[in-house]
Order: C-alpha cells, then structure tokens, then sequence
C-alpha cells in the first residue's frame, strides 16, 4: 500500500500525518459491489479496510442456522468443551528433546529465561487422576511444574533472531489443555495483560489441564506498535498458513503446527481497531454446538454470533476441531484496567467451568447473545462527535452521532437502525463516508424456547 497524498484527500491537508495514515487504507479498499454511481444516490459508499476483522467478521457473518444449539454432536469427536478431554487424546505428541525447567511464574525474572537448570523431579503426587508430561515446542513440561518457553518461527536472521515467550502451566491433575493467544495485532495490548495475570495466577499442583498462553504472538508488530507484520500483512488472515508461502503464512503455520493443534480449547483475545471500541465480548459461531456451550463458561461477558471469515485463527482452529472463541476487550493501543479485569474474570469462570480450577466464583447476571447485529457507518466525511456511549440502549431511529464537516459547517446525524445496544463503537474522531461507526446487538429470543 502506498501512502501518496492524491486529489481525493486534499481537503485533508491540515490533518495530521496519523490520521492520514489511518484514513487511507480506508480509500485503497474498493468494494466490487458498490458501484460509483450507487454511490451518489444511496450515500453510504462502502469503504471498508480489507483488514478490519472488527466489522467484517461481524458483517459477512453466516446467519444463524438455528437458535437452539443442535443436541446431537460429532461423533467422532471428544467434546472438548463439557468434558475434560484425556490428555493423551492430545495430537502431535512430538518425542520430547529435553526437560523444561520448573519455574515459579509469579518470581521476577531478568529477562525470559536463559537456558535454566533443569530440575527434573516433582514434589507432589496427589490423588486425582494424575497428568502426564506435555510436550510443547521439544521441551517436556513434566506435571505439577510450570516453565517459560520459546516459539520462533524462523523467519529472521537466524544470528538476530528473537523467539516470542510462551508461558505453559502443566497442572498435576489431568484435564484440558486451555490455549491463550494476544496481540496476534502487534497494536492490542489488553489481551497481553489478562494472559499475564491469569497464567501467572495459577499453581500447577491445584490445576486439572494445562494452560499455554502466547501473551505477544505478533512480536515484531508489538514492537513498532503495529498491528500488522513487518510485510504489512495481517497474521490473522493467514491461519493455517503453509510452510512455503509469504511471511505471514509461515508465521501462521509454525504457530498453528507447533502450538495451536495441540490445544483443546482456544481463546484468542482482540481488541477494536481504528479508534473503535468494544463492550467486552465474545465473537463465536454459534452455529458450531461446542463453540455455543463453550460461550456459556465466559461469566459476565456478551456474545455476539459471527461465523469468522476465511484465514482467521478462530477459523482455522474451529476447523482442526478446537473449541474457539475470540475475545475482544476494549481499543488498541491501549492498556485499560477494567477491560483486564473483566478478561480476567472471564478466563477464571471458564476454568472453573471446565473443571480445570476450584475456587470461590460467584457468577454474574447472564450477558445477552448476539446473535445479530449490524454496523452502522457515517453516511458523509467529518468529524465524528457521539451521543451515546458504549453499553448504552437505542431505538430505531434515535440519533448516536453527528459528522461535522469542518469546512462547510454542515451536521449530518447518525441514526439507529434498530432498537439494541451498543457494543462496538468508534471514539470520537475524523471518518470517512463509509467508516464504521457504531455497531448495534440485537438481543435474541431466549435460547430454550
Ligand atoms: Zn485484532
């Protein structure tokens, strides 16, 4: 993509070369559907980022095949989500190179663990069904013990390469293994601290499962604070990758081959992107039986149905048979404390639903399925001034905003299309004609009915 000033973005000479970078990806996309001269008649000319899975995950989404999740289950396949899968049902068990080393994950460290002392034996042998040893990325995790380890995808000088920390707890009880994934975007932080409180949180000897969290997945897009990889490729539209393809598809792979498969459940944790936020949500399809009873262990967080689009994780993941949702929890680039902290409670209901941990939870009000909604985009370019706030209800027709055009002095309100609430919007700043501004839930009829 190339970032040249051209005729349509003149009026834009006074903006700030940041929010010109954040607007013109949004003129590259064209849309095959929308004609010029639909255009100018309907006013709301499509100009959708390819890359924006926090819309178009949402917006070409499969609609709901049924309310009710459908009783009768694959055979062939272990419900991952109610009962806790044996561990040796686990695939691609690799012969393990070495010990990992047992390390308190809630003692400081230096740096990411150099090659430690192994300390090869357990203290504990308790009475539940006891784990065995997890073999993850040719160290053996042995059960009881937790350790850091390193996934490098190879694709860097091999003398500068930087491997991205992996943080796995074997529990000393057999159960589940509970994958954790964050800034798959380099840009969204939040997710990086709730997989660091909730992994450094748990003790191995009172863990049924394994827990593996990759709090910074995309680390080269977190270091220059980037949501995409050092080709400008978006990983999450690369999974399952391939082994020979570009930069994005061997990064996809080596995560996906290495650690995702050997997963039984998933949670891959989001956050809005350009300038939008989220209520804290799920997106899951909820047309898959698991994913919709998977959803029901995530306390006091919103569900919003989406069937995810071609080269996502969460697809990927579902397809090789892993219970997966993604997590969205706030804006990018940014570190906000109550959007961590409802992550966080949400990962420790879910453990306690799988049976993974015990511990005092009391259990919020249920939060409402999704299961459609729709984004509403600004009809003219201005700046964005909101009426409403995150969480808030609306009516069909109510105003949520206003675009103003700083030049001709015209206001152009943004309506409702629907009665619902607010769980995504855009904070206040300049769009255009096209931008997806608020996204609208529309509460389903009670599952059960
Ligand atoms: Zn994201």
């Amino acid at each position: 993509m190339v970032y040249h000033g051209s005729a349509k973005l003149s009026f834009r000479v006074l903006l700030t070369s940041a929010l010109v970078l954040a607007t013109v990806p949004a003129l590259a996309a064209t849309n095959p559907e929308t004609s010029e001269s639909e255009n100018e008649t309907t006013a709301i000319p499509v100009a959708e980022l390819a890359e924006d899975e926090d819309v178009e995950d949402v917006e070409r989404s499969e609609p709901l095949q049924s309310k009710l999740p459908a009783p009768d289950k694959e055979p062939e396949q272990p419900s991952d989500s109610e009962t806790v899968a044996a561990p040796s049902t686990t695939p691609a068990e690799q012969p393990a190179r070495k010990i990992a080393p047992n390390i308190d994950l809630k003692e400081v460290v230096d740096k990411p663990q150099a090659e430690a002392e192994p300390k090869p034996e357990t203290e504990a042998a308790p009475v539940p069904a006891k784990a065995t040893s997890f073999t993850l990325l040719g160290n053996e995790v042995l059960p009881g013990t937790s350790t850091r380890l390193a996934w490098s995808p190879g694709i860097q000088i091999a003398g500068l390469s930087q491997p991205t920390p992996v943080l796995v707890v074997n529990g000393a009880n057999a159960g589940p293994t509970l994958c954790l994934t964050g800034a798959i975007h380099g840009d969204e932080l939040n997710g990086i601290e709730i997989i660091r409180r909730t992994v450094y949180d748990l003790n191995p000897d009172k863990l049924n499962g394994r827990v593996v969290g990759i709090p910074i997945v995309n680390l080269p897009g977190f270091q220059q604070g980037s949501r995409y990889l050092p080709d400008r490729r978006d990983l999450n539209r690369h999974f399952p990758g391939s082994e020979d393809g570009s930069l994005a598809d061997r990064i996809a792979h080596s995560l996906f081959e290495n650690i995702i498969r050997r997963c039984n459940m998933l949670v891959d944790i989001h956050t809005g992107s350009l300038k939008r936020t989220n209520l804290p949500q799920l997106r899951a399809d909820m047309n898959n039986p698991d994913v919709a009873t998977f959803t029901q262990g995530f306390d006091r967080m919103a569900v919003v149905h989406s069937s995810g689009s071609p080269g996502m994780l969460r697809s990927a993941a579902v397809a090789a048979g892993i219970t997966t949702v993604t997590m969205e929890a706030g804006e990018s680039h940014r570190i906000q404390e109550h959007q961590i902290e409802a992550g966080v409670n949400s990962l420790t209901s879910l453990m306690e639903k799988q049976g993974m941990i015990s511990r005092m939870f009391v259990w919020g009000d249920p939060e409402p399925i999704y299961y459609d909604s729709d984004w509403i985009r600004a009809a003219h370019g201005g700046i964005l001034f909101s009426e409403v706030k995150l969480g808030d209800r609306v009516t069909e027709g109510e105003i949520l905003g206003y675009v103003a055009d700083p030049i001709t002095n015209a206001q152009h309100p943004i309506r409702s299309s629907a009665n619902g609430r607010i769980i995504g919007m855009a904070v206040d700043q300049v769009v255009m004609a096209g931008f997806a501004a608020y996204h609208i839930g529309t509460e389903a009829e009670v599952p059960g009915e």
